[in-house]
């Protein structure tokens, strides 16, 4: 079922009540006839709503998108007419299953993320819920300010998200949590009373019957709380009715006032929706100084804390554990590797990041003194690294960010579980507790990876459990065994991430029955129809039913034959080494490509919009069904049977996987390395050997095979782009934009001449050798950029081979990867391509020679999925010496080679705007050309922070997308390039020159071209 047939409640009603039932039906129907918002009912949108970062899986009756708050309140209403549950959702980051659940999960994300207001004067901002911390924090910059629960998540977690977790940040221990930074709320009780939740003692109304009625629960339970509540900072279990006596070792208010809005801090979407959030905000430190402690063994570091704590007289706003594992795992990760060797000194075990703020630089610099004296005395000397600078700080904290999800990154069934995951004792205690746990661990078989907020007693720490297997008895004995020594050690069990499905049974536990009825009597007063996400909080079910469990008892993989090799995922893993087995041992009936698909935990790093390419499709449409997270999850469904029988064939799949431009923005980006660009050919290829491939999807894909004989008709074939009734025409049968030009044909292309160059066997024997390898592209339609890149690279001395077939020289000899046929999801004849490509480059692969391409998308996929098509050692071994012509040149310009060609280039007059292919950003290339443009005497060239231009190989050139494409290029690329008009501009991807061509009427040029254009000619 599409949504687009939910256009009228009638058939919306039909429809839904035929797929679903009679509720969700008038659920449905009612909302398309009441509001605008988006209305979400198929099996795929409900399956994508049914998960969070949790290992919960709940499907819900149906999703809604609102406008605006008003929207939210209709639907309440709806829901309260039909007695439907209500899910509130934000950014569905949360680990504990908080945004999992069978009713109506209404998503504040997408439009309900409005700033208010903002005080400067005062400090303060009002903000609806569905607002991005980060983004707050965007906004907030220019006025020196920030609001500071830095959660890890800051660029996907939402405002009203992180009220509804009482979530907090790694600088608690400076500024507390949500709860201690919430002023104020707007608040709508499922009955439709709205609430102004503020002061107590100002307080009016509702408001203020709801205060004294929790007043009086918190006096008469006094004794109790005294006795059973923990005295930590970080306590987030329950509802906070120790607002009326204090029990958080930092008072949730400074003048000692009582405020209502904290009660619904915490209180995880079951008091009342939040409409609005009144923010205290904090001055943005100005300056900040990071002291690196290397312990030579965990304990030692856990030892440590609570002396470290007591430096700094409050400048102290960090500090934070990353343990061995962590630092193994940052250093395997190309990405992370260089930034974690600045922090090391020899080999620790463990190290904490201590982090001291203030006005400035130099009067933090006694107090690292201080830590650096403080390790001698605890017989540490010279095992702080002290940092100073700005930028190797800010790089050492974004691993620190990704740290969960870097271990998160295990390929196989044992995954990292979070249950236990922020329990948090007494800092006195931290060392005890963690050597018992890990303990624990031991004797269940697994074991756990530390990281996280030693500064407040909250250790993350996740044991690898096969949840499709015995996990959730394991978890089950592990979470009796570690309440145990929370509560010997007096420390709070949920003490961050909330209680979900997951530590909702723990509350009694943890309070006793008492307080837990009141907890109850809270609810029943606010919410007395049970509609706010029902068992959540109160009467929650057990942790471990595997009923609520995303690979519960009935998870099966459809037994699959796929076209690309999986088998690096296919492998079982050892919890306590992790060690991985052999690739494809690892009886994944998909052969490996569901336990890829399983490598997204929902963690939502997707949904970030900062530096970094990912996700370019979430940026512009904001949904979830468009986001890398939703499509890895509509994969799972699908693979699993949960979207009907037909797997992978299902039309659900490929609505997800449509604009999905496959820039592998996801494969660097995303923690776990998700690849949906090579998912999506997969996908692809099993949904066209069902459908049949369209007329488009043949002009495209064999492109390369009729080159040569189009290019001798190009007079007629570029008529097209003259008359625009030829354009429409051709729209009516390909489906390509009558809107865009198509790339023009030259008569007179690279491969029409005779062959320049030095021959295989000149090559072969030469000194200074290198094959250049011209693309479909860059030989028939841009020939220019393959003959400046010749012109360059014997300018430098080198004895350039073009690579062909071996035939005759001439058009039928040229090679290509295969790149267009993949994105068509036609594997076996990319097979053949790449087979050929492969073959022909082998001879000169096996001599050392470097192939170098031009065009990022065909070299680099012999670096990428030529090595997933069975081509064997040969593939291999061509994969690596295949290199991008800046590449190439970077690496002989790093050796000293290069100082020829320098000689004879001549200087810039302008300045150089420089936008990346999403395929060289992947590959982390971007430095290498910026290396090769500052060739160039007085090159000053700029990145444009981009992320995919939008035209994507064929993508952005198809009618249904030129909307959405062109969308992706105003995000950030076309504005920055008109904001500098006499700029040069290098793209090296033939579609992102196209692009910026329709989009900025500007020319763009090949960096081959650059070089070219500045040689002196003698
Ligand atoms: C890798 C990783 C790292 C994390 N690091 C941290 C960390 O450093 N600190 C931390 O505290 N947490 C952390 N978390 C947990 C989570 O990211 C935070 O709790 C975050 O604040 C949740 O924000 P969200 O927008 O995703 O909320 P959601 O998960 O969507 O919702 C959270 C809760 O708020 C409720 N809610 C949402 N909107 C409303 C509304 N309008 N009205 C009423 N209730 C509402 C939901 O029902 C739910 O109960 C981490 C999670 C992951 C996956
Ligand atoms: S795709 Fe990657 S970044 Fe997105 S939710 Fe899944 S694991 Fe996280
Ligand atoms: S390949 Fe690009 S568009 Fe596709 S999911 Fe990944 S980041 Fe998003």
């Amino acid at each position: 079922m599409n949504n687009a047939i939910l256009s009228t409640p009638e058939n919306t009603y039909e429809h839904i009540a035929h797929a679903s039932n009679e509720v969700a039906g008038r659920l449905a129907a009612r909302l398309v006839q009441e509001t605008q918002g988006e209305v979400l009912f198929t099996p795929a949108d409900r399956g994508r709503y049914a998960t969070d970062a949790s290992i919960y899986q709940v499907i819900p009756l149906g999703v809604f998108v609102p406008r605006d708050t008003q929207e939210v309140s209709i639907a309440m209403d709806i829901c309260r007419d039909l007695g439907v549950p209500i899910v509130p959702r934000g950014g569905g980051t949360s680990q504990c299953g908080q945004t999992t659940g069978a009713g109506l999960v209404i998503d504040h994300s997408k439009y309900v993320r409005n700033v208010l207001h903002i005080d400067a004067a005062q400090r303060t901002a009002v903000v609806e819920p569905g607002l991005v911390l980060d983004h707050l924090n965007a906004q907030l910059k220019s006025k020196g300010l920030w609001f500071p629960v830095d959660v890890s998540t800051s660029a996907q977690a939402t405002l009203g998200g992180m009220a509804g977790n009482n979530s907090c940040g790694s600088r608690s221990i400076a500024y507390g949590n949500m709860v201690h930074n919430v002023l104020g709320a707007t608040a709508r009780m499922s009955d439709g009373t709205v609430m102004q939740l503020g002061r107590f003692d100002q307080s009016t109304g509702h408001a203020k019957a709801v205060g004294e009625f929790v007043q009086q629960l918190a006096l008469q339970l006094q004794p109790e709380i005294d006795a059973h509540w923990p005295k930590v900072l970080r306590r987030v279990a329950g509802y906070n009715l120790d607002i009326f006596c204090n029990q958080n070792e930092r008072p949730y208010t400074s003048d000692g006032s009582v405020n209502l809005a904290h009660l619904l801090v915490g209180s995880e979407g079951t008091l009342a929706m939040t409409q609005s959030l009144t923010l205290q905000l904090a001055e943005l430190p100005r300056a900040k100084v990071l002291g690196v402690v290397n312990f030579p063994t965990f304990y030692q570091a856990m030892d440590a804390a609570q002396h470290i704590v007591k430096l700094g007289s409050g400048s102290l706003t960090a500090v934070e554990l990353v343990d061995r594992t962590m630092i193994d795992l940052s250093l395997q990760n190309p990405a992370f590797a260089p930034t974690i060797r600045t922090a090391l000194t020899g080999d620790p075990e463990a190290i904490l990041l201590v982090e001291f703020a203030g006005a400035d630089k130099e009067s933090l610099k006694p107090h690292m003194r201080q830590l650096v004296e403080l390790m001698g005395d605890l017989g540490l000397p010279n095992s702080v690294v002290e940092m100073i600078d700005d930028a190797p700080q800010k790089n050492l904290w974004e691993v620190r960010k990704a740290g969960l999800n870097i271990m998160m990154s295990l390929k196989g069934d044992g995954k990292p579980v979070s249950f236990i995951e922020d329990c948090a004792v007494p800092l006195v205690h931290l060392a005890e507790y963690t050597n018992a746990l890990t303990e624990v661990f031991k004797r269940h078989g697994t074991k756990g990876t530390w990281y996280a907020h030693a500064s407040v007693g909250t250790l993350h720490v996740r044991p690898i459990l096969d949840m499709r297997r015995d996990g959730a008895k394991k978890m089950r004995q592990i979470g009796e065994e570690a309440s145990e020594l929370v509560r010997k050690f007096k420390g709070a069990y949920s003490g961050e991430h909330g209680d979900g499905l997951c530590r909702g049974e723990w509350i009694e536990w943890q309070f006793g029955s008492r307080i837990n009825d009141a907890f109850k009597q809270i609810k029943q007063h606010l919410d007395p129809l049970n509609l706010l996400s029902p068992q959540r909080i109160i009467d929650p079910p057990k942790m471990d039913d595997t009923r609520l469990m995303r690979y519960g008892n009935n998870y099966q993989v459809i037994p699959i034959k796929t076209a690309l090799d999986w088998s690096a995922w296919n492998v079982h893993n050892d919890p306590v080494t992790e060690q991985t087995t052999a690739p494809g041992t690892g009886e994944d009936p998909s052969h490996g490509l569901a336990k890829a698909v399983e490598m997204c935990n929902n963690n939502g790093t997707c949904r970030k919009f900062d530096a970094g390419t990912m996700c370019p499709s979430y940026r512009v449409t904001r949904d979830e069904k468009h986001l890398t997270r939703g499509r890895a999850n509509t994969l799972r469904l699908a693979l699993t049977g949960q979207l009907g029988a037909d797997g992978l064939a299902n039309p659900d799949v490929m609505e997800a996987l449509d604009l999905c431009v496959g820039c592998k923005g996801c494969k660097r980006d995303c923690p776990t390395g998700v690849d949906m660009a090579r998912m999506k050919i997969e996908a692809t290829h099993h949904f066209k050997a069902h459908y049949g491939f369209t007329l488009k999807d043949q002009l495209i894909a064999y492109l390369p095979r009729y080159a040569s004989w189009a290019a001798k008709f190009a007079g007629v074939l570029n008529l097209r782009n003259q008359f625009p009734w030829l354009a429409k025409i051709a729209e009516s049968m390909t489906g390509l934009s009558a809107q865009r030009s198509w790339p023009t044909w030259q008569s007179d292309h690279f491969f029409s001449k005779q062959q320049p160059g030095v021959s295989k066997q000149e090559v072969l024997q030469s000194t200074k050798p290198v094959v250049l390898f011209v693309d479909t592209f860059n030989g028939f339609f841009e020939s220019n950029n393959a003959t400046a890149a010749l012109g360059v690279l014997q300018a430098a001395g080198y004895s350039v081979h073009i690579a062909s077939k071996d035939a005759p020289s001439g058009s039928q000899g040229h090679l290509c990867c295969g790149r267009t046929f993949l994105a068509n999801g036609m594997v076996e004849q990319a097979r053949q391509q790449a087979h050929e490509l492969v073959n022909a480059l082998l001879p000169f692969a096996q001599k050392g020679i470097a192939i170098v391409g031009l065009e990022p998308s065909c070299l680099l996929t012999l670096r990428d999925e030529a090595l997933v098509l069975g081509l064997g050692a040969s593939a291999e071994l061509v994969s690596q010496h295949a290199v991008l012509f800046e590449e190439f040149l970077a690496t002989e310009n790093k050796a000293g080679k290069l100082d020829v060609l320098q000689q004879n280039l001549k200087s810039a007059e302008k300045d150089i705007l420089l936008h990346g292919h999403c395929h060289q950003k992947a590959f982390g290339l971007m430095p290498s050309v910026l290396d090769v443009i500052k060739l160039i005497p007085k090159a000053n060239p700029q990145l444009i922070e981009s992320s995919c231009c939008g035209m994507a190989g064929s993508f952005g050139y198809e009618a249904s997308h030129l909307d959405v494409s062109m969308q992706m290029a105003e995000l950030s690329l076309l504005p920055a390039i008109r904001h500098q008009p006499d700029a040069i501009i290098v793209a090296d991807g033939t579609s992102c020159r196209h692009q910026i061509a329709d989009g900025a009427a500007r020319e763009a040029i090949h960096v081959a071209q650059l070089l070219s254009d500045h040689l002196l000619r003698h």
